[in-house]
């Protein structure tokens, strides 16, 4: 029988933050737009003789982020020099954190899809600068020194995840989390958040893990599915073939969609770590971290867990929801502006606002419109002012001009027409209109009375009040007869 491995995954996360300025000087954090070497100055450019500043908006946002994975913090942290050479290094030492990083143990609770319950213990997290980027180009090697000095945070898993799709999933709920607290824009795609996954596989069962190799360069989320599915793959068929695993460092090529070896892995005392002389330890005061826990918001699980509580939201539609901070906060304050059926305001979120977010591929944020907004036009339908459909549509009418939903209700002429005279003058149009139709109901085919109902909608441009057009029989048999 064929052995079953398990596989075993921990993940090295770096995540931009979105400081406004770098993390030892004041040259701007995001030079996304910029073009190259025109973002930087003797700090950041590793001139002798410059000399860091700490940010204290990255060690917030540290903060921040140790809070929210429920990390101990050290009220004193200390900055060490990583040594080594590196073209997109000009200092020749990267600033980052060893022996005393900012954030020691904690950990991320997520729900799989299925429902399955994991928690992802974390080894600790660092503060550290970014190192520059370097390409190819007509066969000359290029170096762009903007993102020298971005502030970075670290942020090392224990080996808790066991396979692509956890480990996948695992990143889609950080990046959910660190917007959520508006410590990074986490776009991968951007780079603002990056993955190298050490991925090992032992037989199932067995008490020791197996050598891990690590997979660098993995920027999207279905980048980490393929890398760890390959690499999962390639061992699995190195140790059929009785070969053992070395402790090796891969680079995914995601063009390419296949790993290649960089480098046996290298050891900590090849960076001769020591403290760096030219800052002073991070001192958090016990007055500025209760500021910081003060500010933290709802997170994203707890509202999860409270919409399905409290609101009594299905969980699906508290997934959705919870999606993003805008969303969930929106949702809540419809809610309590509507103060009925909250099961009725998530239809309407999920269905129309979601829908136009979607569609628009933009962030609720920057659409113009409000809970009130929405609010107002699900009361119109209540109402029975508008339809449903009318109202679905004044959804889009509200995003496209931003004024207020009974503003162009009124404008357009939107309301429901409940005159019973005007209604009745359309109905004897259609009957005098379609006297097959008259002929077929008069003989007994009574369930065309939808039909009929159907054209005097029409007729009316969906302004009718369909429980009006039947129910005052001018459709009925008697007037038809
Ligand atoms: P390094 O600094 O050499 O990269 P770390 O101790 O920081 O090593 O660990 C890197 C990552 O490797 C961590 O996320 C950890 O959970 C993970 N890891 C450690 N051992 C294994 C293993 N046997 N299989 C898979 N992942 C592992
Ligand atoms: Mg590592
Ligand atoms: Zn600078």
């Amino acid at each position: 029988m064929a052995t079953e491995y398990e596989v075993t995954i921990g993940l090295e996360t770096h995540i931009q933050l979105n400081t406004v300025t770098k993390a030892f000087c004041g040259c701007k954090a995001d030079s996304w737009n910029d073009a190259p070497n025109t973002n930087i100055c003797p700090t950041c450019a590793g001139l002798p003789g410059s000399l860091p500043a700490t940010n204290q908006a990255m060690v917030e946002k540290g903060l921040r982020l140790c809070l929210a994975m429920n990390s101990e913090v050290n009220l004193t942290s200390l900055f060490d020099r990583k040594n080594y050479m590196y073209a997109d290094l000009p200092s020749g030492y990267q600033v980052t954190q060893d022996t005393r990083p900012i954030g020691v143990g904690g950990y991320l609770d997520f729900n799989m899809d299925d429902g399955r319950e994991i928690r992802v213990h974390i080894h600790n997290l660092h503060m550290e600068e970014d190192a520059g980027k370097t390409k190819n180009e007509g066969g000359v090697r290029l170096i762009d020194m903007n993102r020298c000095g971005v502030p970075l945070i670290e942020m090392v898993t224990m080996p808790d995840l066991h396979s692509a799709d956890e480990a996948a999933t695992y990143l889609m709920k950080l990046r959910q989390l660190l917007r959520w607290i508006g410590v990074s824009e986490a776009n991968m795609e951007r780079a603002h958040l990056r993955c190298d996954a050490n991925v090992s596989i032992a037989p199932k069962g067995s008490k020791e893990l197996g050598k891990r190799c690590e997979i660098k360069n993995i920027n999207s989320i279905e980048a980490v599915r393929s890398a760890i599915t390959n690499e999962v793959q390639r061992q699995i068929r190195e140790v059929e073939a009785g070969n053992k695993i070395e402790q090796w460092t891969i680079e995914w090529d995601n063009d390419a969609q296949v790993l290649r070896k960089m480098r046996s892995k290298e050891t900590a005392a090849d960076y001769r770590y020591f403290h760096e002389p030219n800052l002073m330890p991070v001192v958090i005061s016990p007055e500025f971290y209760e500021e910081v826990r003060k500010s933290m918001p709802e997170l994203p699980r707890a509202k999860r867990a409270r919409f399905m509580d409290e609101l009594g939201l299905p969980a699906y539609d508290a997934s959705i929801l919870t999606a993003d901070r805008e969303t969930s906060e929106f949702f809540e304050m419809a809610c309590g502006l509507y103060g009925g059926d909250t099961k009725r305001v998530s239809n309407w979120m999920m269905n129309e606002v979601l829908r136009v977010v979607n569609e628009k591929g933009v962030s609720l944020a920057e659409l113009p419109i409000r809970a009130e907004d929405l609010v107002e036009i699900i009361k119109l339908v209540d109402a029975k002012t508008i339809n449903t459909s009318t109202g679905k549509s004044l959804v889009d009418k509200v995003l496209e001009t931003g004024k207020k939903p009974g503003d162009i209700v009124r404008e357009l002429g939107l309301g429901l027409v409940s005159d019973e005279g005007a209604i009745r003058e359309v109905c004897r149009k259609i009957v005098d209109g379609n006297p097959k139709e008259v002929a077929a109901y008069r003989g007994g085919k009574e369930t065309l009375i939808g039909w009929f109902v159907g054209q005097v909608m029409k007729e009316m441009r969906g302004k009718a009040d369909p429980e009006m057009a039947k129910a005052t029989k001018f459709v009925d048999r008697k007037s038809v007869v």
